[in-house]
């Protein structure tokens, strides 16, 4: 092996591992990504407060700061003016040694600086500080009689010093000049500690509001993410999923309304398998009496010409069922989406059932039936569709005459509360109260074989209650076992 080919090896073995460690790396780097993804909403709120924390923060503290290097610079700035006039006043003589000297211990007790000058700016005495910037100009200005504040520096330290110096005058005349002078570091010394206090309580308030901040956006997101997974789960067909937020705010609300959302979801969904299998059924029964009976008619397993019509005659009574379950179908779903045309007109109601009556009177008088009228004499006008009206009404006097063997079929019809009532009420088998509840709802029956029997679809009331309320009405049941039942719908008069 050629020591090329191992060097070669080697880097590309290295390379490998360099990839291998990058693509750790980018994975690791995503799944912070997704991380910070999903905790989005804690990102935003948390900086939305800091930002707003800062621009609060941070002018305060200028403030803060300016204010309290004013106030210290002011203060040692009278102190020194105060002490420079009182001692170029109180000096007596600037010959006199020990004199010289016992301003100068007094200087050291204050903690200042001091410097005196005679009347041709020679320096009489120092405390140690040799300033270099008085001019000519704020010497003769001086001599004039005037103080003066400014900034001096060291000539051999190059320390800054805020002085103040007065003019010494002795018997009327100018005697020189005495400055009294504090170094800038020891008046900026208290406001440096207390500029770091200020700046470690704001860096604790911005952890704390940071720590804070993070609770409370995590608090806030926790339900957010929780209802976004329930809302996937909800869209992939997951239907039994709640949320559980207690909060009686928005964000509880929201969990409710997504609760809400999933259970009439799931509803909705079980009624719509309920409805494809009762469809099905109800489809699959006649046409196995179609199929059957033709079977019988093609292999002519009859004997009499009576028989044969007799089974011609049930394949029919099925095929008109089967037509009746899909046109009742079609209305119904045509009505829950709203697609039902009316034409809405000012109708006299009793006209309408009249009609109605009429057209059910020969099947009540076939079993044996009679119809009573108790129509009050107003003219009962309403706003609807004369034909959609008249299902209404022939729907239940279809149903009274099927569901009763005996008695009588009585309609009553009467005008109350600005409202037209009608009453349809029969003396047949009557419902169960269990029952009444559901007896709107699609394909639901009482006794399944019996409706079937006399021909029903189930259908009828379901198809109803919508054209009752589509036509602005209202429609109630009361019923009792064995006695009877009543239908009440009112609607809006339209005088
Ligand atoms: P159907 O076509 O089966 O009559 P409907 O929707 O008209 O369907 O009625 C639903 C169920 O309500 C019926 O199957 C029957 O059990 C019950 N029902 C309706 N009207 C009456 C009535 N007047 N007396 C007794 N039961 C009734």
């Amino acid at each position: 092996m050629s020591k090329t080919f191992v060097k070669k090896s080697v880097k590309q073995v290295y390379l490998l591992i360099q990839l291998k460690r990058f693509g750790v790396l980018a994975t690791n780097l995503i799944d912070q990504r997704t991380n910070i993804d999903m905790n989005r909403i804690v990102l935003k709120l948390g900086g939305t407060i800091m930002v707003l924390f800062l621009i609060v923060l941070l002018p305060l503290g200028y403030v803060a700061n300016q204010i309290l290097t004013n106030f210290y610079y002011s203060q040692v700035e009278d102190e020194i003016v105060e002490l420079s006039e009182k001692y170029a006043q109180t000096i007596p003589s600037l010959q006199d040694e020990n004199i010289l000297n016992m301003y100068r211990n007094l200087a050291e007790l204050t903690n200042k600086e001091i410097y005196i000058l005679d009347e041709s700016g020679d320096i009489v005495i120092n405390s140690g500080v040799v300033i270099n910037n008085l001019s000519e100009e704020d010497f003769s200005m001086m001599s004039k009689g005037q103080d003066l504040q400014k900034m001096f520096v060291d000539d051999q330290t190059d320390i800054s010093y805020l002085g103040s110096g007065y003019p010494i005058i002795q018997s009327g005349q100018f005697a020189g000049g005495f400055f009294v002078l504090a170094p800038i570091d020891e008046i900026q010394e208290p406001i440096r500690k207390i500029r770091d206090l200020l700046i470690l309580s704001a860096v604790g308030a911005i952890l704390l509001a940071l720590g804070f901040t993070f609770l409370l956006s995590k608090r806030m997101s926790r339900p957010l993410l929780e209802m976004e997974q329930a809302t996937r789960e909800i869209a992939k067909g997951n239907l039994n999923i709640s949320v559980n937020i207690p909060s009686n705010d928005e964000i509880g609300s929201l969990g409710k309304t997504i609760n809400n959302l999933a259970v009439e979801t799931n509803r909705y969904r079980s009624n719509r398998r309920e409805f494809l299998a009762n469809i099905s059924h109800e489809l699959r029964t006649p046409l196995s009496y179609i199929n059957g009976y033709s079977q019988v008619l093609k292999q002519g397993l009859y004997q009499t010409e009576e028989e044969r019509i007799h089974y011609l005659t049930i394949i029919e009574n099925e095929s008109e069922r089967i037509t009746r379950l899909i046109s009742d179908l079609f209305d119904l779903s045509k009505m829950e989406e709203g697609q039902f045309d009316f034409f809405m007109e000012t109708i006299n109601l009793s006209k309408v059932l009249e009609n109605a009556i009429s057209k059910i009177k020969m099947a009540a008088t076939n079993k044996g039936l009679v119809i009573k009228k108790h129509v009050d004499e107003n003219r009962h006008l309403i706003q609807a569709d004369k034909d959609r009206l008249e299902q209404i009404f022939i729907n239940l006097l279809a149903n009274a005459v099927r569901y009763t063997e005996k008695g009588a079929v009585s309609v009553k019809v009467w005008q109350e509360d600005n409202k037209v009532h009608v009453i349809i009420e029969d003396t047949g088998i009557g419902i169960p109260k269990g029952e009444l509840p559901y007896i709107f709802e699609r394909f639901h029956r009482v006794e399944k074989s019996r409706s079937r029997e006399l021909g029903g679809t189930g259908l009828g009331l379901a198809i109803v209650k919508q054209l009752v309320e589509l036509q602005n009405g209202t429609i109630s049941v009361n019923s009792e076992i064995g006695k009877g039942t009543s239908f009440q719908v009112s609607f809006p008069n339209a005088e």
